[in-house]
């Protein structure tokens, strides 16, 4: 076995493309230790600057003194505590849905729901840049499983005039994660409605961050369950906690509980981290200079990159993917940002197409403008404008 899985790990370095993981000595932070250096983080997906927050640890704290580590079952065993339960109910209200339900992690909820509303002989039809998670549950459901080019309307509306399956279930990302751009949901939602296709939004890197409240693109363009059906949140990012939610219907709610795998048969999250995720809700809707911060440190890295002569992408979301455009120089320039003190993503495929290689810088409200300025004076002595 190991002969033949080192060969195979050789091809993988040869094509530059091995991954490694860093040790971090300390919390989630805007600074933090990374193997015995300190070093600015551009790399969290803590938009809000939350993962480390004193009121969301101290709920962490007081939960887990009446409540344990362990939920010790599933929900639908012993698992599902009234925590988790008023969490669910704080979720739906939040995102103006009838009901929420709780799974352990986004990649669980998006291929539970999936493979819980489509199955042999219906299609699921997904942008090709959606998340991992949503076209594994796509692959895995026995649904016909087509993609359609990325934000293409023209594209999307010939697979499904193409398709006469009983079901269609339309998957996009809210904002798609390694690009930061969004989702043209207005005109999906529309093409859903007219070739009665149900819809499902994943707004991972959207909730939090987008809207008054941070109830996400949906918010943010007024969108409710009728164009909306199916919303997916997580709450390991903006949140700063751990776990995910599909909200909707009751008829979707309860359909999730009797059908979705990876609901039914994991354990239940620990109550405690419910617990802190309630505090984090509070926060995430009433502390909208958060996301105001955000919008002044986008505009601030876009500006400086801008002028630097920087290959930008089209967002305005705290992900500002730095076109590198060659899959072996963006991890130079990932390791000559850190010696620099600063860690940022540095994306290769198959995370992303090939060719596309990037920086995947993310902002976040413990950011400073400082901290912003330096970074765009870091990029900009790696003279990265003339290389491209
Ligand atoms: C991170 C992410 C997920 C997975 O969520 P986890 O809770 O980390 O498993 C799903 N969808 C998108 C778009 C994501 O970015």
């Amino acid at each position: 076995m190991d002969a033949t899985l080192e060969a195979q790990l050789n091809l993988r370095r040869q094509e530059h493309l091995y991954r490694t993981r860093l040790n971090v000595a300390s919390g989630c932070a805007s600074t933090q230790w990374v193997e015995g250096h300190s070093l600015v983080n551009f790399c969290s997906n803590d938009y809000l600057g939350l993962a480390g927050h004193k009121d969301i640890t101290q709920a962490l704290k007081q939960a887990a003194d009446l409540y344990g580590t362990g939920s010790g079952a599933s929900h639908l065993v012993s698992g599902h505590s009234v925590v988790h339960h008023k969490l669910e109910e704080q979720l739906a209200a939040f995102s103006g849905r009838p009901r929420a339900l709780l799974f352990s992690s986004g990649y669980m909820a998006n291929m539970g729901a999936i493979n819980a509303l489509v199955g042999r002989r219906d299609l699921v039809l997904q942008d090709q840049l959606n998340h991992a998670s949503l076209l594994d549950g796509g692959r895995l459901s026995q649904a016909d499983f087509k993609r359609y080019k990325h934000v293409d309307m023209v594209s999307l509306e010939q697979r499904l005039e193409q398709s006469s399956a009983p079901r269609k279930l339309l998957v996009t990302d809210g904002v798609f994660s390694m690009d930061g751009n969004l989702a043209p949901l207005e005109k999906i939602s529309a093409l859903a409605a007219k070739h009665s296709a149900w819809l499902m939004v994943d707004d991972a890197h959207g909730i939090g961050v987008l809207g008054h409240r941070g109830g996400g693109l949906t918010e943010e363009l007024g969108m409710g369950l009728d164009q909306v059906p199916v919303l997916v949140g997580t709450l390991g990012k903006s949140f700063g906690t751990f776990g995910a939610f599909v909200a909707g219907s009751e008829a979707l709610i309860e359909t999730l509980i009797q059908f979705s795998r990876s609901y039914i048969y994991t354990t239940a999250l620990p109550p405690a981290i419910a617990a802190a995720t309630l505090a984090s809700l509070k926060i995430v809707r009433e502390e909208t200079w958060r996301r105001d911060k955000l919008v002044t440190l986008v505009a601030r890295f876009r500006d400086g990159a801008e002028q630097i002569g920087l290959q930008l992408g089209e967002s305005n979301t705290p992900i500002q993917p730095v076109l590198i455009n060659s899959d072996e120089k963006v991890m130079q320039v990932g390791q000559q940002l850190r010696s620099a003190g600063f860690l940022v993503g540095a994306i290769r495929p198959p995370t992303v197409p090939a060719g596309t290689g990037r920086l995947r810088i993310t902002l976040s409200a413990n950011h400073s403008e400082e901290q912003v300025d330096q970074l765009v004076a870091a990029l900009d002595s790696l003279n990265l404008g003339a290389a491209n």
